[in-house]
């Protein structure tokens, strides 16, 4: 069976993958980044979640000498022209403080009507081999920002963000009704024929 590494210590991003490749029918062993404790994580200097994404995929491929997948997202919001975009876990200063980060931007949106709350979460997915073979594939949520948070599910922008649609915020759906709709889903579900093309 083939091993197929995975850029993220996150186990529940492991688990969402494996599930679609397993659902695709693929038999790939798809392990997470904590399987090369030995490995460091990567700088993410990219300007785009595509660039950002392919540094990653393609240092663990190196590094492993295993295909790689790693992905890159963030919440873009209309108004911003995209911003927080790539600055999405950091856009408070300090990386990771999800709080800090929405109270931020609902306080920059405060004045911001309805109708120009239009916002998405974006990432992209990329596959790398060993051999330097790359590909990118990209996923979208699209919604609009609410003025205050609701729900406690999720992480990030999920209580401001409510999908197209939906009455619902994201910290408001259960993960698999979320995993069917986000973006990392489609990107996921996007490697698919990629994983095929290149490892089946
Ligand atoms: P990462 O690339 O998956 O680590 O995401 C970077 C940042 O984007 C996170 O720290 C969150 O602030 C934001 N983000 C990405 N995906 C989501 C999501 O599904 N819900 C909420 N926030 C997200």
């Amino acid at each position: 069976m083939k091993r197929l590494i995975l850029a993220t210590r996150n186990a529940n991003k492991v688990t969402e993958l494996r599930a679609i490749l397993a659902g695709a029918g693929l038999d790939v062993e798809l392990v997470g980044a904590d399987a090369y404790p030995e490995i460091p994580d990567v700088k993410e200097t990219g300007v785009t979640f595509a660039e950002n994404a392919l540094l990653k995929a393609h240092a663990l491929a190196q590094a492993t000498g295993h295909p790689a997948v790693a992905d890159d997202s963030g919440l873009c919001v209309d108004v911003l022209n995209g911003a927080p975009g790539i600055f999405s876990a950091r856009w408070a200063g300090r990386h990771g403080d999800d709080k800090a980060n929405l109270d931020l931007l609902l306080a920059q949106l405060s004045d911001i009507a309805e109708e120009h709350r239009g916002a998405h979460f974006a990432c992209a997915a990329a596959l790398a081999l060993p051999d330097g073979t790359e590909r990118v594939v990209e996923g979208r949520l699209e919604g609009t920002l609410r003025h205050e948070p609701a729900g406690t599910g999720g992480f990030g922008y999920d209580p401001i963000l409510q999908p197209l649609g939906e009455t619902r915020t994201c910290a408001e759906l259960t993960a698999e009704e979320k995993n069917a709709i986000s973006h990392r889903g489609e990107a996921f579900r996007g490697l698919v024929p990629v994983v095929r093309e290149l490892l089946g």
